[in-house]
């Protein structure tokens, strides 16, 4: 799964700079597998800053309707029309309700690029003051502080879905007080 990861870093880093500081972060964290101790270790194998969650504490922004976040080229499944005549035999007004009329690029005739091609957006680095003071920005689900401690939901009630729980964000805000001077970056994790 895709999870939201909240890494918190010193307040000089942007979203152009901060990379390296986030690599560092969490690489104690790395999935590993100890053939010694036959043990598997750490909760993620792959991590791009934003990501699938590019954009997530900016409240007007999708990352999936931004113009630039839009391959160009027509959509290969329906040749770039948004419609399927190809379809066969299946109710097509059901499938239009369903995507738009054609499930490759909604019925808009192109596709929306990869995560890992969007635009970077600013506030994926934002101050964590901002966080706290904004309660109907979403809260991670996991959490690296600057001392290598780690909060994680899965951890904390063995919930992985992702419905809002009252209880987790008033824990998630009250572990990043000490930090409101510094920033947090929004990182998509695969796990
Ligand atoms: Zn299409």
């Amino acid at each position: 799964m895709h999870e939201l990861v909240g890494v918190v870093v010193g307040p000089e880093f942007t979203r152009a700079t901060v990379q390296e500081a986030v690599a560092e972060a969490l690489a104690p964290f790395e999935e590993r597998w100890d053939d010694d101790t036959e043990e598997h270790s750490g909760w993620w194998d792959y991590w791009a800053i934003g990501g699938r969650w590019t954009g997530v504490w900016r409240p007007d922004y999708e990352a999936q309707d931004d113009p630039r976040n839009i391959d160009r080229r027509p959509c290969p499944i329906c040749g770039g029309t948004g419609h399927r005549p190809d379809i066969g035999n299946v109710n097509r007004e059901e499938y239009i309700a369903w995507c738009g009329g054609c499930n490759g690029c909604q019925g808009k005739g192109h596709q929306v690029k990869c995560p890992t091609e969007w635009v970077p957006i600013e506030e994926d680095v934002l101050s964590v003051e901002q966080l706290l003071a904004d309660a109907s920005l979403r809260v991670p689900r996991r959490l690296v502080l600057p001392d290598a401690g780690v909060l994680s939901r899965e951890d904390w009630d063995g919930d992985k879905s992702y419905d809002w729980n009252e209880h987790w964000a008033h824990l998630v805000r009250e572990r990043l007080a000490p930090f409101r001077a510094a920033k947090i970056v929004s990182v998509d994790v695969h796990n």
